[in-house]
Order: structure tokens, then sequence, then C-alpha cells
């Protein structure tokens, strides 16, 4: 596998970094994750548009230009076997003197960046996935895609311990993580956004410091405001997940998922619903749409 580190590309049992890379002691470092099919980059632009806000919240300046990035993304998904990828891209504030303090002066950023294959989520598609719900304990800077996910680890942690796929997170209304089963609102899943659907409308959690601004949550938005289906973004009380007669869950990487059962209770009838069919295969034409234009 071939990996690009600072300006260059080699095989990743040669990339070699610092043990004091301020990635590796603190934490201290953004990422962004790329969908790529027929090897070209989906919603390029919107991607490297969040890197640019997650590298404003932490005070780090963008190594590159928009330009330059999308050169070495070109010759990262050309070193790659499959067609269709997922880019991990990672920057750090470089290696320093341990200090919690921003070196002074700053120090080169480590960049880095792998290709995966896309896996094809068909068997997901068809029978949905499980969930369970947690409180979210995140920091208040969730809109900042932070290399620091001990977090979200755990929290999906949880749900791969249930035997379930994503842990839904739910944000305590009153300060108490105990109260937040009667007072707490829905955020986004440990690795993915999530939607509720009830009678018929999508409703969506607001892009707020409370969530990721998700890539894919945008084009679902974007498909059903296009195509009139009913839709609503506002705060989901966490009543509300649990009387959805639908619950979706979009990523870069699995796209659009029914979730068809929450803490062990069906969602609905318990089989992906009307709206994911809909969305999905809207979801689906767009993408193709866009990759040959
Ligand atoms: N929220 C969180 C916490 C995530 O980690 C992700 C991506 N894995 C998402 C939402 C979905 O974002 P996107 O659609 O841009 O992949």
């Amino acid at each position: 596998m071939t990996i690009y580190l600072n300006g260059e590309f080699m095989p990743i049992a040669e990339a070699k970094i610092s043990v004091l890379d301020r990635g590796f002691i603190f934490g201290d470092g953004v990422y962004e994750v790329i969908p790529v099919y027929s090897r070209r980059a989906f919603r390029l632009a919107e991607h490297l548009q969040r890197l640019q806000h997650s590298l404003d919240g932490i005070r780090l300046a963008n190594p590159h230009s928009h330009g330059e990035w999308a050169t070495i993304i070109g010759q990262l998904i050309a070193h790659g076997e499959a067609q269709d990828q997922y880019l991990y891209l990672h920057i750090t504030r470089g290696a320093a003197k341990r200090d919690h303090a921003f070196p002074n002066p700053p120090v080169k950023p480590t960049v880095f960046m792998m290709s995966s294959p896309l896996p094809p989520p068909a068997a997901l598609l068809q029978s949905g996935v499980s969930a369970v719900t947690a409180p979210d304990n995140r920091w208040l800077r969730c809109d900042i895609k932070a290399i620091s996910l001990l977090p979200n680890v755990l929290l999906r942690q949880m749900a791969v311990d249930a035997g379930c796929t994503e842990t839904i997170l739910i944000r305590p209304g009153s300060n108490n993580e105990r109260l937040f089963m009667t007072d707490g609102f829905m955020t986004e899943g440990a690795a993915s956004n999530i939607f509720v659907v009830k009678d018929g409308k999508l409703l969506a959690p607001p892009k707020d410091n409370l969530m990721l601004p998700g890539i894919t949550y945008d084009v679902i938005l974007e498909i059903a405001a296009a195509n009139n289906i009913p839709h609503e973004v506002r705060r989901i009380a966490v009543t509300e997940v649990f009387a959805a007669d639908e619950l979706l869950l979009t990523s870069s990487t699995k796209e659009v998922l029914a979730i068809t059962q929450l803490d062990g209770k069906p969602v609905g009838s318990g089989k992906p619903g009307a709206m994911f069919a809909r969305l999905n295969n809207l979801y689906q034409e767009y993408k193709q749409k866009v990759m040959r234009a």
C-alpha cells in the first residue's frame, strides 16, 4: 500500500513519524475522509472546505492550497488499486518538545494520507443495521473533525459490544447524564449523522457545535429539497428518536443505511422503510450523475 507523508509517496512500511509528533502526544490534529468513485473524489470542494473549518478551529495554518490538495489527492488515487476508494487525510501540528502550548515558532505540520478500497455496503442496504443509544459525553466542538477521537472510540465500541453497528448520541438536556433518556436531544452517531422520519417527514438536527457537519448529511438534505420530500432541520428530542417511523444513518463510507433496531427494539416496522428506499435511490442516482459530469 502506497501512502503520502510530508510531500512523498512511499510504501506504508517505510513511513515514519516522530514519537514527539503532537498528533501522537496530544491528538493535536484534524482529519478528513473522502470517498472516491471511479477514481474521482466525490464532493472534494466541500471536504476541503470542511478541512479548512477544522484547521481554523484548532488554529493551524492550512499547509496546502486547494489546488495543491487536488493534485496530491489525484496522485494518491492513481496509486490505489480499486476504482472506488476512500481517502484518509490527516494533519497534525507537527513534532516539537512536549508542551501543551503551540510550538513557538510554529513547526512544520505533519501531513499524512492513505487510500483504502471502498467496501460495497450491499448486504446492509437490504437488512438495515442496529444501533444503541448513549449519552453524548464529548466536548463542545464536535464540528471540528479532530483526530482526538477517544470519546467516539468508546461510544462506538458500546455498539460493537452490543452486537450493533452504531451508537446514537443523546446530549443530556440538563447537564445530568442520568436524565438523558427523558430530557436529552439527539446530536449524531459516534461516526455518522442520524436522521429521523416521522409521518412522512425527514427530520435532521441542526448543524451546530454539537455535531460534525456531514458531507453526506448535506447531500441528503439537498436531495430532499430538490425532490419535494417534506423535511425540517431542528433539534430532535430523545423521545422522538424512540417514536420514529424510520431512522437513517449517513456517512461518506456507509452512504445511507436504515437503522432498523434501536436498543434491542424494532424501529417502526423493523425493516428498511419507504423514506430510506427513496433517499437511497435518489442518492445513488445523484452519485451517478455527478460522477459522469
Ligand atoms: N459524524 C461523525 C462523528 C463522523 O465521524 C462522521 C464521518 N465518519 C460523520 C458524522 C459523517 O460525515 P460525512 O458524511 O462527511 O462522512
